[in-house]
């Protein structure tokens, strides 16, 4: 990869590699398959953080126990990517690396607050999400690193999360997708916020304003709405085949409300 830079590219689980090789939309001189690395498929459960690794698979993680018993926006991400058999041999780190502003990965990554490891020549760095993911299709990765590991912190007791898809078909990219999660004091007042979306940008969204906002208060409609007036003011979707920009918008509202309201409920369950 050192040798190759920009004219190596890593294979995981081919699921966006390939037909992009296929359609001549990707030339690289070498493509270097991580398939042979050792040790880069988990999901653990470390002190005070979940850590992935770059090759797990989506269907390793859609069956990890970890997932289903703390990480719940993870599940309900993981579900709806693709089909099954996208499912068996997609990877997080492809997917992440991948960076279309329609996958599911992303929007949860900045909701979580979650960073991506990186290893290269220079040794290892880690990036926060919300500076990972640059343009349409591009990250913070430099060309001849690999990503080894993505990490999320650990949800603190009365914490809530959701992913909700809007998907015109079962196995689509998404439309929108919408990605919560919240904190709880006693009081019910919420301490923490992270919202991130996918489909309504050239990148994935992270609700910065919207968060802010949020935080601090008692989730009352009007923070709610002034909330959903921020994420409206943060995104930039645009009209494709699938739907009108105007659309996109409208129902990129609709579902964080759907997608608060569930982690709020998850919350009192300690369901994040
Ligand atoms: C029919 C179909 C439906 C799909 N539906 C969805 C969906 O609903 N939601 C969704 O989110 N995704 C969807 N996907 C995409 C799927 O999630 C892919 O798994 C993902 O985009 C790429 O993962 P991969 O492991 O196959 O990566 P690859 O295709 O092998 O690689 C993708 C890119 O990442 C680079 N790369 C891969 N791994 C690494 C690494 N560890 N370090 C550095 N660079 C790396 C490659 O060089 C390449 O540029 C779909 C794909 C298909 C074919």
């Amino acid at each position: 990869m050192g040798r190759y830079g920009h004219d190596a590219r890593p294979l995981a689980g081919g699921q966006s590699l390939i037909p992009l090789l296929k359609l001549r939309l990707a030339n690289p001189a070498v493509v270097v398959d991580l398939n042979g690395i050792p040790g880069l498929s988990y999901v653990r459960q470390e002190k005070d953080r979940l850590a992935i690794g770059a090759l797990t698979c989506h269907s390793d993680i859609e069956d990890s126990e970890i997932i289903r018993a703390r990480y719940a926006a993870i599940g309900d991400a993981v579900r709806h990517i693709g089909d099954a058999q996208v499912r068996n041999l997609g990877t997080i780190g492809g997917s992440l690396v991948h960076g279309d502003p329609s996958g599911d990965w992303g929007a949860v990554l900045l909701a979580l607050g979650g960073e991506v490891r990186c290893l290269g020549p220079n040794g290892e760095r880690f990036i926060q999400g919300s500076d990972f993911f640059t343009d349409m299709y591009e990250t913070a990765r430099q060309p001849a690193e690999i990503v080894t590991e993505v990490r999320i912190c650990s949800p603190r007791p009365s914490a809530g999360g959701a992913y909700l898809k809007l998907e015109r078909r079962s196995g689509d990219f998404a439309l929108v997708g919408v990605a919560v999660y919240l904190v709880l004091d006693e009081n019910d007042v919420c301490t923490e916020a992270g919202i991130g979306l996918s489909g309504v940008g050239p990148t994935y969204v992270k609700g910065m304003a919207a968060e802010r906002i949020l935080r601090g208060t008692r989730l009352s409609e009007a923070a709610i709405q002034e909330a959903a007036r921020c994420l409206d003011a943060a995104m930039d979707p645009y009209s494709d085949t699938r739907a009108p920009a105007e659309y996109k918008r409208a129902m990129a509202k609709v579902f964080f409300h759907k997608a608060l309201e569930l982690a709020c409920r998850r919350a009192a369950t300690r369901d994040s």
